[in-house]
């Protein structure tokens, strides 16, 4: 890296010297970005890289509510509103015991890059809370979600900020979100997106990450000339996007060998078909139970538990052609990335925001396989998103086809113009200089043209 980018990954960490995942997302960019800098002088005399780093504004509160014995809890509360140079910020919620300022911002941050991605006019926001709805009772989730949304609702709007959903927040949170929103503001207004189908929602916004990660995985491969049809696939994680991964994987004649949760994964080497698929979604969506139990119907497949201390995720240590990490943060690591390139994995798409550590990226990058980064491969969901806001303002709704097609359409276009970027800057075939690059390109366009604001 040039002096410059070293010294602002310095001044990074020293500012911020607890936020590890924030200085890994920036460090990324600020490599794919250094050849850029050296041939546009003027986004470094407009200080361009400082200011698209630092948080237009960051918001934290408490959230307190009571449980079902009565006891008071309370939990804190963020939303990062990062970049609002090509539109409003946009970016989903997350609700995790783990969550905490450092996260929020690194997910904030690849958002920006992301939704400019999509061509659709959305700058970049993340927010969300520590509270943890897992073995919560639905009237505490409820009251959580009314009381984080009596703090937040002052600072989001149709025009300003809107909330999606992310890990922990699915349907039902978004409902009572949406709902206190309502109600204290006194209007009905497209503020969140993934609503419901007959209260405003869009049609695919559910499929929509995980069949966009398959769609891009399947435009990757078109450069080689092939298909995902016959294609095996290990796949991570079993909530939203790795759900929606798996039943398009399925519908394009791909076989799923694996899901996971954060207790442990199964793999089923005769694949998992529609009806086992239709299993794990009634487990997960509406019994809200752990993926163990898949054995019980199916007791061909094997379930291996977290082991504690493990050096790497057993998972990823099967033959297979292609790869969805679908769960969380920085679940491929060094050990991981070389056990999957040596079981002859060569597609990887990723579902999860950031999910390879950056000797995986390396490592995945070196070996010349199809690697498509979150930023890239998982924005079909964000671009759902922006049709839903699109149609919210039509007060009109398009039909699933004209939906999927779009987001076909939207996902070709990513794809394309990640390689078309990595070309020009010296990279050919590298999606993940590609995409830093050509999302930096738009933003950083857009501040020049706004001044210094
Ligand atoms: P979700 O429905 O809540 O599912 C998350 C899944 O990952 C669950 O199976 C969960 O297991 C597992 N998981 C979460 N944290 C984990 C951890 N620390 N260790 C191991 N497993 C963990 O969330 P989602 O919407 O599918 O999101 C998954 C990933 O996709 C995230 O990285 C998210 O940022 C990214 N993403 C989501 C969207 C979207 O539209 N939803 C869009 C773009 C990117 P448990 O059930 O045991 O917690």
């Amino acid at each position: 890296m040039t002096d410059y980018l070293s010294g602002l990954m310095a001044d990074v960490q020293a500012k911020d010297p607890a936020q590890p995942e924030f200085h890994q997302a920036v460090q990324e960019v600020a490599e794919s970005i250094e050849l850029v800098l050296e041939r546009h002088p003027e986004y470094r005399a407009a200080r361009i890289v400082e200011r698209i780093i630092e948080p237009e504004r960051v918001i934290m509160f408490r959230v307190p509510w009571v449980d079902d014995q009565g006891e008071p809890r309370i939990n804190r509360g963020f939303r990062i509103e990062m970049n609002s140079a090509i539109g409003p910020y946009k970016g989903g919620l997350r609700f995790h015991p783990s969550v905490n300022l450092g996260i929020l911002k690194f997910l904030a941050f690849e958002q920006v890059f992301k939704n400019a991605l999509t061509t659709l006019p959305m700058g970049g926001g993340k927010g969300g809370s520590d509270f943890d709805p897992k073995g919560k009772s639905d009237n505490e989730v409820m009251r959580f979600c009314q009381s984080f949304m009596t703090e937040l609702f002052r600072h989001i709007g149709s025009n300003t900020d809107i909330p999606a959903g992310d890990i922990g927040v699915g349907g039902r949170e978004i409902g009572y979100l949406f709902g206190q929103y309502k109600r204290i503001a006194n209007e009905f207004t497209g503020v969140l997106t993934g609503k419901g189908l007959n209260w405003g929602g869009s049609l695919i916004r559910s499929e929509a990450t995980g069949y966009g990660a398959v769609y891009f995985a399947a435009d990757m491969l078109g450069t080689r000339n092939e298909t995902l049809e016959g294609k095996t696939c290990l796949v991570s994680g079993s909530g939203n996007v790795a759900q929606f991964t798996s039943q398009k994987l399925l519908e394009l004649g791909a076989r799923v060998l694996t899901l996971s949760d954060s207790n442990g994964y199964i793999y089923d080497e005769a694949g998992i078909d529609e009806g086992k698929l239709r299993f794990i979604m009634d487990l997960k969506n509406k019994r809200r139970g752990r993926l163990e139990e898949y054995t019980d119907p199916y007791p061909d497949a094997v379930y291996a538990p977290v082991e504690k201390n493990r050096d790497h995720d057993p998972l990823w240590d099967h033959p297979a052609d292609c790869a969805f990490p679908s769960a969380t943060q920085n679940e491929i690591n060094g050990t991981d990335a070389r056990n999957l390139l040596n079981n002859g994995v060569y597609v990887i798409s990723e579902g999860a925001n950031m999910p390879t550590v950056p000797e995986g990226v390396e490592a995945f990058v070196e070996a010349g396989i199809l690697y498509g980064p979150g930023k890239a491969a998982n924005a079909g969901g964000v671009a759902v998103s922006g049709l839903e806001m699109a149609q919210n303002s039509m007060r009109y709704g398009w039909i699933r086809e004209e939906v999927d097609h779009r987001l076909q359409l939207i996902m070709k276009n990513i794809h394309d113009t990640c390689l078309a970027a990595a070309e020009r800057f010296g990279a050919p075939g590298n999606y993940v200089h590609g995409a830093n690059i050509a999302g930096f390109l738009k933003v950083a366009d857009a501040m020049l043209d706004q001044g210094m604001v």
